[in-house]
């Protein structure tokens, strides 16, 4: 099964996307449903560590891990040889039809590795959005409420639930509705945007939202607070200081659910194994998906074993959930993330791009913000008032795209370039991509 390894180095031989690429856009376009997008429609042969290879031989920076998924590289060879030998032996049975050990393998490492000594369970899934409906109905039937609290520029999904508790509008929700009911949206702790200045956002944000929670649904009717320890697509927004830690105390007091979506942030990806851990926070449940298993569809619920334990027997499952190949992946894939330190390695990559993107932005004022911890770092464009300057955006994406540096954007207001290479990334590719995207700048 070895693959010959993907050369760790840039090679642009056509204008990108070249012409078979162009051409494959064409079918796709005949082809494929237009509502699904592409980012960058560069047509892909082969990638490893932090090279994406296309069909026209060109071989691109990738900074982008698939969205957050390819934490430990792309087809990384412990992923490939452990999945090869489960898809050798069975490729599937249904779990709740007869069981296979590797499911249980995989919820004993997470309920290990997650935040908490607690006693815990886990459950597996498909997707990010499946993941987190799970989580909120475990939620509501162990505690026999309804309420479900979330926050403005929060992705939890394209799901009918998920979509409804998903802040931004377009291209998310548009035309999708009716969404569920008892879902009720609060402010963020945004420290660049918050008004009275960033060092008193945590408290303020916390207070007003114990306030409205208070005064709007009570607090008793709430089943659950569900919130991304950093927001990934609203734009890598960290809760300002203080404000996770407040929320969770006061779910604590007042018996909710606190419910860590961890599906962008999870799997070392921040300098911790989970975000939560920033701030030592303790959820009751977390929301896993993303980079859980090298690439392979797979998903989890992990937390406290009571709440987990309350669902009736036969009340959660799914036909694919824990498949065995996405299984023996996740297996491979949380080995390699410990055997290889790759939380220490994600903190590395933060301090390297933050101190050269905190220099970009002493240079160029059109980058309002540079934010993020780990693997996980973003930057603002706005104009002289904060305005969102959009426009810069797509000059500066466009330009790193055409020099072969996969990039995307993010953000409720669509000026926020997010950074996420794989954490087996050397520094040259990291530095050549940030090169590359100071000359965008320079060129604005
Ligand atoms: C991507 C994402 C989801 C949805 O995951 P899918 O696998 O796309 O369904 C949910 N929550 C967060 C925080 C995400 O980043």
């Amino acid at each position: 099964m070895a693959v010959t390894e993907v050369a760790q180095s840039r090679r642009i031989v056509t204008e990108i996307p070249g012409p078979k690429s162009r051409e494959l856009q064409e079918r796709r376009v005949a082809a494929v449903a237009k509502g699904v997008g592409s980012v960058l429609p560069v047509y892909v042969t082969r990638a490893g560590g932090g090279i994406v290879e296309d069909v026209d031989g060109n071989a691109l920076i990738d900074f982008g891990s698939g969205i957050a998924v390819t934490n430990v590289g792309n087809a990384d060879p412990r992923v490939v040889e452990r999945s090869a030998e489960q898809l050798g032996r069975f490729t599937h049975t249904c779990f709740m039809v007869n069981p296979y050990e590797a499911y249980v393998d995989v919820c004993e490492a997470l309920n290990r590795i997650t935040p908490g000594d607690h006693e815990k369970r886990s459950i597996l899934l498909n997707s990010g959005a499946e993941a987190v409906e799970n989580a909120v109905k475990i939620a509501r039937s162990a505690t026999g409420r309804q309420a479900v609290v979330v926050f403005d520029h929060a992705y939890h999904g394209r799901t009918n639930l998920t979509m409804g508790l998903t802040a931004k509008n377009m291209p998310y929700k548009q035309g999708f509705g009716p969404f569920a009911g008892e879902i009720h949206r609060m402010p963020m702790a945004y420290a660049y945007r918050w008004p009275t200045g960033p060092e008193n956002c945590g408290p303020e944000a916390a207070a007003m939202v114990i306030d409205q929670i208070t005064k709007q649904i009570g607090a008793d009717n709430v089943a659950a607070v569900v919130i991304e320890p950093i927001q990934g697509e609203g734009g890598f927004i960290e809760p300002a200081p203080g404000f996770l830690p407040a929320v969770v105390e006061f779910c604590r007091a007042n018996g909710i659910v606190f419910v860590a979506d961890e599906v962008q942030t999870g799997f070392a990806r921040t300098g911790h194994m989970f975000a939560c851990e920033h701030e030592g926070i303790v959820p009751d449940l977390i929301t896993t998906a993303k980079g859980i298993a090298g690439g392979l569809p797979l998903a989890a619920v992990t937390g406290r074993a009571d709440l987990m334990d309350a669902v009736h027997g036969g009340g959660l499952g799914g036909t694919y959930g824990g498949n065995p190949t996405a299984c023996a992946a996740a297996l491979a894939s949380l080995e390699a993330i410990e055997s290889d330190d790759l939380v220490g390695r994600a903190r590395e990559i933060g301090d390297l791009m933050l101190g050269r993107l905190r220099k970009l932005a002493a240079e160029h004022p059109v980058i309002g913000d540079v934010r993020g911890r780990g693997a996980m770092i973003a930057i603002e464009l706005v104009k002289d008032d904060k305005t969102p300057d959009t426009e810069s955006l797509g000059k500066v994406l466009s330009y790193c795209h055409s020099q072969g540096l996969v990039l995307l954007s993010a953000g409720t207001y669509g000026n926020v370039i997010r950074m996420l290479p794989p954490l087996v990334i050397g520094d040259d590719l990291l530095n050549e991509g940030l090169d590359i995207l100071a000359d965008a700048f320079a060129r604005l």
